[in-house]
């Protein structure tokens, strides 16, 4: 038999890649990480200025990880949830203190996330880091798969994990097809640092030209997202820092009192995506490159967490070929129900309250209210924002593997 270089490739060394890479760092398997860009670059895509919410299933899968610890340095507590629909009546708040848990999330810049993920990385004999280099092209064979990297170097393996991010190159290397639907907004993300304390409220507000997160950061800031029509992102990143909060505010309206500071702003292009498949022959595609989703949830890298949490479930087990075709089988399995359910919940609210048509804004008061006053529903749905309703792999129940 072909004897591989590596048991494990994982291309892309971003927040997902590089979090499997820390799952499986105490096994013995022989890992390569493939990453274009170095973590510290400003062109490195995933560890950028925005705020992520980690919901606190992920929190648990970091906490088996041993990874929690660090991370929690820098991030900030989420104890409510405060949704609103502007112009219209109702409003769904959830408390960590009626779901009986410390926290219903944890927000973390994902430069912060990278540097802790990277610094776990480093000295592990079982992981080679190969960094700067990027994937050019890609080989399958009946027992290994090989890369060619733009240096020209070729490294195989039992098994590939596309963690390459939405535009994926082994995606497009086999010649996947992919669901994509185009939502025409654009995200806005900047620190807000606003008059009155935050307290560790999460505000998400729906608006006609789309929805306004603000996250709870530490020294009082907040980690805004703010969806925009396509077309309308460059004049707003343009606006002086006094007209860009005033605008902020119309929509925003005062419950964080008066807007005050703005830091850097960004955009980001938001659209739809779900890989056809999500495994092909000893390759198997996660996070981003399998589905990308409107930030809207803030639920995009956690269900690629749960990717992570569930591979690395079933590769600890391997029974010395990591790229048997049951492992991947069951790997599917196990993942598509929570990646169709999540991808579907969060294109429907998309659809719902992107919307001005009168009726759906009253339907969604309706919704808030009830979802407000009925506590078996906003249990559900706080479960459901902690990603803690599905079957849960090791990581995720607090095992360590
Ligand atoms: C505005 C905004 C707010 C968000 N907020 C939240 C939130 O609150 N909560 C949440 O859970 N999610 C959130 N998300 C989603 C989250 O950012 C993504 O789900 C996450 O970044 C996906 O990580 P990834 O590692 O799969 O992909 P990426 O972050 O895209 O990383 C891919 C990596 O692969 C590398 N790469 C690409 N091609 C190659 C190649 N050919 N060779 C080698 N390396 C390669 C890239 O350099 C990159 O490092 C948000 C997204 C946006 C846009």
């Amino acid at each position: 038999m072909f004897k591989a270089d590596f048991d494990l490739i994982i291309v892309g060394g971003g927040m997902v890649g590089a979090s499997l890479a820390c799952a499986l760092k105490n096994s013995d398997l022989k890992i390569a990480i493939i990453e274009t860009f170095p973590a510290s670059s400003t062109q490195q895509p995933s560890y950028d200025d925005r705020g992520i919410a980690l919901s606190y299933g992920s929190q648990r899968i970091f906490e088996s990880i041993g990874l929690w610890s660090q991370l929690t340095c820098h991030s900030t507590v989420i104890t409510d949830i405060h949704v609103s629909d502007r112009g219209h009546f109702g409003v769904s708040r959830l408390s960590a203190q009626t779901e009986n848990v410390p926290a219903l999330g944890q927000v973390i810049t994902a430069r912060s996330m990278g540097i802790v993920l990277n610094k776990a990385l480093e000295k592990q004999k079982n992981i080679e880091f190969i960094c700067p280099a990027k994937v050019v092209d890609l080989q399958q064979y009946p027992d290994h798969v090989a890369v060619t990297l733009d240096n020209q170097r070729e490294i195989s393996a039992q098994l590939i994990v596309a963690a390459d991010g939405v535009n994926s190159t082994i995606k497009h290397l086999l010649g996947l097809g992919s669901l994509e639907h185009n939502y025409n907004q654009t995200a806005i993300t900047a620190n807000i640092t606003p008059e009155r304390a935050h307290n560790g409220r999460a505000f998400e507000r729906f608006t006609d030209s789309g929805p306004i997160a603000l996250l709870p950061m530490s020294d009082n800031r907040c980690s805004l997202v703010w969806t925009v029509q396509t077309g309308d992102e460059t004049a707003i990143l343009s606006l002086s820092e006094q007209d860009f909060l005033s605008r902020l505010q119309d929509r925003f309206g005062y419950r964080l009192g008066k807007l005050l500071k703005v830091g850097q702003r960004n955009a980001y292009p938001l659209k739809l995506m779900q890989a056809d498949q999500a495994i092909q022959h000893r390759i198997v595609l996660i996070g981003n490159a399998a589905h990308s989703l409107h930030p809207i949830a803030g639920q995009g890298f956690n269900l690629g967490l749960r990717d992570v949490a569930a591979l690395a479930d079933v590769l600890i087990d391997h029974n010395g070929d990591c790229g048997d075709a049951r492992l991947l089988h069951d790997y599917k399995d196990w993942r598509l129900q929570d990646q169709d359910n999540v991808i579907n919940n969060t294109n429907t609210l998309v659809t719902l309250f992107s919307n001005d048509n009168p009726v759906l804004g009253h339907l969604r008061g309706v919704g808030l209210t009830l979802v407000d006053a009925l506590p078996v529903a906003k249990h559900w749905l706080a479960q459901k924002s902690m990603g803690l309703d599905k079957k849960q792999p090791r990581l995720a129940r607090g095992v360590k593997l």
